[in-house]
């Protein structure tokens, strides 16, 4: 296309004038105005773990949209519900792992990994320092920083030991693959053990003394695992020493599995007894030592030795080092988990997202929101509202946040008018003018019942879709900056998006001999034999890709039939 003379702006012609009679910059000057607009820049995104949070994340983000870079020293996704079957055999390691980079690939995902473990996140420079997991460069350093427009921390959480002396040392833990392979080959090494000539029926018993402590879902799911793995597999392999072997789970509360339905903890824990699985539940584990371990009756004080041959520690979830530091720089010191808002953003800081069981949706940042809703509403700054305009604040802070709204829909004007102290006045009158402070103080039970979610890959999953579906959304929010919801306007009170909603779709406990329970929404509880059906069928289609789904069915099949 040639331009016309009138397209000619006036620093081609001077350029024209200077360069002597310029058809050659006249031309160039065409070029120049023809030449496209170099695409903006990308954002960038920086995403720390490949886990449960950090991989939904990635499978629904638009990487076309952002420059996007993860960071993890586990270049593979590994499907956690399935570690305990890995411990014994039931499902091999490769059927439950899958390779980051060919997930992203088969996605068309336009991602760049890098296996490096992130060991600082500066908020203030918005850059994450790393540290590569595979060794140092040729310059002998493996270290190396990333800066980002957003970060989604998604580095999930660390064992638990609650400083209990021994347990680091002479634990075995299940997080990862290789902790279920060890687990795995620690348990043949005790019937090795056990089988050597001149060991007396003491020593015998201590080796083969599987102890659990943690009577959460992973430490009942291991124990219905190892008991079917020894009764149906070892006992026929080592016959001589059979009668030997025993699996005691130790649980400092009263039930095992308490944070199902009742039902089900009734029924798993009348299993196990059948079983011979023996259940020391109250007691807490206060020491652990090379072959025994201290334990406290809670009610009594009395203090019992445990010999024991392999322990598995099972009891609770902490908080990574990169995270505490973290916290400590943004003055979250004192939690497990990073705090983030409904939206899943840390609030003190620009751009940086927490997702998984690294983080939790805190409920004093809700009533802090709840806050500045109030505040918003007060456009004249009297400290007072109508009536009417608290009724809107309500259903506005519904709209924000789904765990207050039940609580909020039972309330009418009425209750508004009883909750406020000192006057109830006419409260059918829309124009009453009630004081914010005194209102808010009222509504301060709130807090009680806005519960936080639990650390589960369920969770982790759905706030990764989440919070893809925000970034995707973002350019449209920016350009529509109205928003979806009727509440907008600057500072703290906009969003353009719904707050995260966790949906429970249930939850599972395989109790070996081909029976499961499994609690499912709608206070709908089921166990035994169909269970454990429903359970395969949940966890075959829940699998990451068509490969591991394959291998995962087939590991079972062999089982069936070997
Ligand atoms: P993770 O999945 O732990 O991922 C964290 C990621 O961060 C990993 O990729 C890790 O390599 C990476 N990382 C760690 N440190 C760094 C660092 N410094 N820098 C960069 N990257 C780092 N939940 C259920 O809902 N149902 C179940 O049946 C179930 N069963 C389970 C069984 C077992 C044995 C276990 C251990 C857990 C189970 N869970 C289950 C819980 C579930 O696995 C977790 O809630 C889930 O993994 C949390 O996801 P996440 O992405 O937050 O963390």
């Amino acid at each position: 296309r040639r331009p016309s003379s009138a397209g000619v702006s006036t620093a081609a012609l001077l350029l024209t004038a200077a360069s002597g009679g310029g058809i050659v910059a006249y031309a160039d000057s065409a070029r120049a105005e023809e030449a496209p607009e170099p695409p903006p820049r990308k954002k960038k995104v920086v995403v720390l773990g490949t886990g449960w949070a950090g991989t939904s994340f990635l499978k629904n983000l638009d990487s076309s949209r952002y420059e996007v870079k993860v960071i993890s020293p586990r270049n593979y996704f590994a499907f956690t519900p399935l570690l305990p079957s890995v411990t014994c055999g039931t499902v091999e390691a490769r059927s439950v792992v899958e390779p980051i980079r060919r997930m992203f690939e088969k996605k068309g995902k336009d991602v760049a990994y890098y296996e490096a473990e992130c060991f600082k996140i500066d908020p203030t420079k918005k850059a994450v320092h790393c540290r590569s997991a595979v060794g140092t460069n040729l310059d002998g350093n493996g270290d190396f920083m990333l800066d980002y427009d957003y970060l989604v921390v998604a580095l999930g959480a660390t064992v638990n030991t609650f400083n209990t002396p021994g347990v680091m040392e002479h634990c075995h833990f299940l997080k990862e693959v290789e902790d279920a392979q060890k687990i795995r080959k620690s348990v043949i090494d005790c019937f090795e053990r056990a089988s050597i000539p001149n060991i007396s029926e003491e020593e015998k018993r201590k080796i083969l003394h599987f102890v659990i402590i943690g009577g959460g879902p992973t430490g009942v799911e291991f124990a219905a695992e190892l008991h079917d793995f020894l009764v149906e597999d070892l006992v026929k392999l080592y016959p001589a020493i059979a009668q030997f072997v025993k699996i005691t789970i130790i649980q400092s509360g009263e039930h095992i599995l308490n944070t199902f339905d009742q039902r089900i903890a009734v029924f798993a824990e009348s299993k196990f007894q059948r079983d011979g699985i023996e259940l020391s539940t109250g007691f807490r584990v206060i020491k652990v030592s090379d072959d025994s371990i201290t334990v406290k009756c809670k009610s009594s004080g009395v203090e019992t030795l445990v010999p024991y041959g392999m322990a598995i520690w099972s009891a609770g979830i902490g908080t990574r080092p990169v995270i505490t530091d973290f916290m400590n720089q943004v003055g979250q010191g004192k939690r497990r988990a990073l705090a983030t808002n409904e939206w899943l953003r840390v609030p003190e800081c620009d751009s940086v997202y927490a997702i998984g069981d690294c983080s939790s949706i805190s409920q004093r940042k809700i009533m802090e929101d709840i806050s500045t809703i109030f505040k918003v509403a007060d456009k004249d700054n009297s400290g007072t509202l109508t009536l009417k305009e608290i009724n809107d604040v309500l259903e506005d802070i519904c709209i924000r946040y789904p765990q207050v709204e039940l609580y909020m829909k039972s309330m009418h004007m009425v209750d508004i008018a009883d909750l406020i102290k000192g006057g109830v006045g006419d409260s059918n009158k829309e124009s009453m003018v009630v004081n914010i402070e005194e209102f808010k103080k009222a509504l301060c039970h709130v807090d009680s019942q806005v519960k936080t979610v639990p650390a589960t890959a369920q969770v982790a999953a759905q706030q990764g879709y989440y919070l893809a579906d925000c970034f995707n959304k973002k350019d449209h929010c920016v350009e529509h900056p109205e928003g979806p919801l009727r509440l907008t306007g600057s500072g703290e009170g906009h969003h353009n998006f719904r707050p995260f909603r966790y949906k429970h779709l249930g939850q599972f406990a395989p109790l070996g001999g081909e029976q499961a329970a499994a609690e499912l929404p709608g206070d709908w509880v089921s166990m035994g034999h169909s269970t454990q059906w429903l359970w395969y069928s949940v966890y075959a289609s829940k699998q990451v890709s068509w490969r591991t789904r394959v291998l995962v069915v087939s590991d079972w099949t062999r089982r069936f039939i070997f």
